[in-house]
């Protein structure tokens, strides 16, 4: 393993071992289910909205630790921001799981940690549960 994937996986290990906004939240403007049958994650997302701005972001759910990682990662990357600009960045997110373009982590910051997963093609559906459960959230 080169030394990028094996900081790629310290910073998943490490979002799974103590995960950033794994609450409910008091005041749920939204909220949506996330499930990945292939490996068994769950994933429910809360979202408190404030004209339009997240205000607060929880989610809970089990499941392996790239999915549970990537919910971590999620809630840290959105938290704050306008709706429409956290839908953009899920899909970008999803994108650039789908994708195979170069990987530039100036631009992605430890986002670029869910790229290493597209090693393993059967375990991207686990990194993007996540960013669709807030995608769904987002549509209601
Ligand atoms: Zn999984």
């Amino acid at each position: 393993m080169d030394e990028l994937a094996e900081l790629y996986q310290s910073i998943l290990l490490e979002h799974n071992k103590n995960p950033h906004n794994k609450k409910k939240i008091q005041c749920v403007s939204c909220s949506a289910e996330g499930y990945n049958a292939t490996c068994g994650d769950e994933i429910n997302v809360d979202l408190e909205l404030d004209n339009d701005v997240i205000k607060d972001i929880g989610f809970t759910g089990q499941g392996c630790a790239i999915s549970q990682a990537s919910g971590s990662l999620m809630t840290l990357f959105v938290q704050g921001k306008p709706k429409q600009e956290a839908a953009e960045l899920a899909n970008k997110v999803i994108g650039m799981l789908a994708g195979d373009a170069p990987i530039d982590p100036a631009q992605w910051g430890d986002l670029a940690a869910l790229g290493g997963v597209r090693q393993f093609p059967a375990r991207i559906k686990c990194a993007t549960l996540a960013w669709h459960a807030l995608l769904s959230a987002l549509k209601q």
